[in-house]
C-alpha cells in the first residue's frame, strides 16, 4: 500500500495496492500464460523473432493493457510481442533452420548478431557525431546535437520495463556491447554542464531512466540545483514507464521520493518535464496510468507526450485523436509525432511520410485547439529534426513542405525547403529536392560536419 503524500497545495494521492514487478524475456516465453493458448507456429516465429529482435514484457501490459480478443491485431499485443514479418524473409529463415536444428545458443547468437548488423543498429550518426569530450576526453553515455539541449544516458537507465518490438535503440537491449552508450559518471556529466552554459536543457534518457532507483536519479539531478547550473532550466526526463509501468510513481518502494524530487526540483525552479512515449490509447485506460499522471502533475512538473506513428500500432487517424484528447483531459501537453526511423524491423512498421501527413492532418482535424501542440509528422534524422509541414502543389509540380525543427546548425531552423512528392518514401534520405535542384540546402554543411570540418 502506498503511503499518502501530501505535499502543500497538492492534492493528496488515493490508495493503491503494491504490486510485484514480474517480467518475461524471450527464455521465458513458454511461461507466459497468456500466449499459450495462440497456434504453435505462432509461437514458434515469436521465438525466433525475439532471438534477434529484443523481447521483454511485464505482466501488467499482459494482463491490463493486451485485449486478448483483438490478438493478433491488438495495438498493444503488436507494440510488445515479436511477429514473423518483423524480419525479412531470408534473415527469417536462417535464424529459424537454426531453431528446428536445435542449435546451441551460441550458435544461433552468432548469427543473429549478423542479422542485427544488417538492420542499421545506430541510425542518423548516433555513435559518430554526437558525443562531446571534456578535459579532451570523450564523454561515454553523453550527447550534444543541438546547441541548447544535452542528452544524458544513466547506465542503470539503459533497459525498460518492457520493450517496443519497433524501438529505435533496440540495439542497446541485445548485448552487443559496442553499441552500448552509457555513463555512471555524475561528475563528468555535471562538468560537461558546468562548462556549458549555452545548454539549457538536460534530457535525461535511455532505455528508461525510470527503470533506475530513485537515488540513482538523485545522485544525477540534485546537484543541478546549485546555482553553478542556473544556465539548466528544464530537466527532461524521456519515459514509457507511464505506460509500462505506472506503479513506479504510486506504489513502489520508492515512488514517494521519486515524487518528492520532481516536486523539489520544481519548487527550486526548475522545469521539469516527463517527456512520456505514448502510442495508443490504449495505453492510458487503467486507474493506475491515470494516477501515476494525476500524481506527477501534482508536483508541478509537465507531461508531454510523444511518439512514432507506427503501421501494425497507430496508423489510423481516429487512435490518434482520441489519444491526443485523452491526453488534453488528463492535463498531458500532446508534443511530437514521429516518424518511425529508419533502423530494425522498419520494413514491417514504416509508413510512407505521405500517408504519414494525411494520418496527421485527418487527426489535427478531429481535435480541439488544446490537442494541437502536437507537431509532425517528424523525423529524427541526420541533419536534424525535420517535420513534414504539407504537400502541395507549386507550378505544376506537387511537393512536400518541410522545415527544420531543430538543425544541427541552429540557423537551419524554421527554413521551408521542398523535396518532390512521393508516395513510397518513409525517409528524408529517400527524398530527393523539387525543382530540379541538386541538393537541399543544408547538405553540403551536413557532409562537412561530418567529416569534421563543420
Ligand atoms: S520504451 Fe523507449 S527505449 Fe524502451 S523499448 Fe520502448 S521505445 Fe525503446
Amino acid at each position: 500500500m502506498n503511503s499518502i503524500v501530501t505535499f502543500p497545495n497538492r492534492i493528496p494521492v488515493k490508495e493503491f495496492e503494491e504490486r510485484r514487478f514480474k517480467v518475461y524475456t524471450d527464455r521465458q516465453l513458454d511461461k507466459i500464460e497468456a500466449i499459450q493458448n495462440l497456434p504453435e507456429d505462432t509461437l514458434f516465429e515469436m521465438k525466433v523473432v525475439a532471438s534477434v529482435l529484443p523481447f521483454r514484457v511485464n505482466e501488467y501490459v499482459i494482463n491490463e493493457l493486451i485485449n486478448w480478443d483483438q490478438v493478433p491485431n491488438d495495438p498493444i499485443y503488436q507494440l510488445v510481442f515479436p511477429q514473423k514479418a518483423m524480419l525479412k524473409e531470408e534473415h527469417y529463415e536462417r535464424v529459424a533452420q537454426l531453431h528446428r536444428e536445435g542449435a546451441d545458443k551460441k550458435e544461433i547468437q552468432t548469427i543473429a548478431k549478423e542479422v542485427r548488423d544488417e538492420l542499421n543498429p545506430h541510425p542518423a550518426g548516433q555513435m559518430e557525431m554526437n558525443m562531446p569530450e571534456l578535459d579532451g576526453e570523450v564523454l561515454d553515455g553523453v550527447q550534444h546535437k543541438y546547441r541548447e539541449t544535452v542528452l544524458f544516458f544513466p547506465s542503470q537507465g539503459q533497459t525498460c520495463h518492457s520493450y517496443c518490438t519497433f524501438c529505435f535503440r533496440w540495439a542497446q537491449f541485445v548485448g552487443d556491447k559496442d553499441l552500448k552508450m552509457a555513463s555512471t559518471d555524475a561528475g563528468k556529466l555535471h562538468g560537461y554542464l558546468a562548462e556549458h552554459p549555452e545548454v539549457t536543457d538536460l534530457l535525461v534518457t535511455g532505455g528508461d531512466p525510470m527503470i533506475m532507483k530513485t537515488k540513482n536519479l538523485v545522485q544525477y539531478l540534485e546537484p543541478l540545483l546549485d546555482p553553478e547550473y542556473d544556465h539548466i532550466q528544464t530537466i527532461r526526463i524521456g519515459t514509457k514507464a507511464l505506460t509500462f509501468w505506472p506503479y513506479r510513481f504510486v506504489t513502489d518502494k520508492d515512488a514517494d521520493e521519486l515524487i518528492e524530487l520532481f516536486a523539489k526540483l520544481v519548487d527550486a525552479g526548475k522545469h521539469v518535464a516527463i517527456m512520456a512515449h505514448y502510442n495508443h490509447w490504449q495505453e492510458i485506460t487503467t486507474d493506475i496510468a491515470e494516477e501515476a499522471i494525476r500524481r506527477i502533475r501534482a508536483t508541478g512538473a509537465e507531461i508531454r507526450a510523444q511518439g512514432p506513428l507506427i503501421k501494425h500500432v497507430n496508423d489510423d487517424t481516429d487512435a490518434w485523436a482520441r489519444l491526443w484528447k485523452k491526453e488534453v483531459q488528463l492535463g498531458i501537453i500532446p508534443y511530437y509525432m514521429f516518424v518511425e526511423r529508419d533502423t530494425g524491423a522498419k520494413n514491417y512498421f514504416e509508413v510512407p511520410l505521405a500517408e504519414a501527413f494525411n494520418i496527421y492532418r485527418e487527426a489535427i482535424k478531429k481535435v480541439s485547439g488544446l490537442a494541437r501542440t502536437a507537431r509532425g509528422p517528424s523525423m529524427s534524422a541526420g541533419p536534424g529534426k525535420v517535420e513534414i509541414q504539407g504537400i502541395t502543389e507549386v507550378q505544376g509540380e506537387k511537393v512536400f513542405v518541410l522545415r527544420f525543427l531543430q538543425g544541427r546548425n541552429p540557423d537551419w531552423v524554421q527554413r521551408p525547403f521542398f523535396a518532390k512528392y512521393s508516395e513510397t518514401a518513409t525517409w528524408l534520405h529517400e527524398l530527393e529536392p523539387a525543382f530540379g535542384e541538386e541538393k537541399f540546402f543544408f547538405e553540403d554543411e551536413y557532409e562537412a560536419m561530418k567529416k569534421g570540418n563543420g
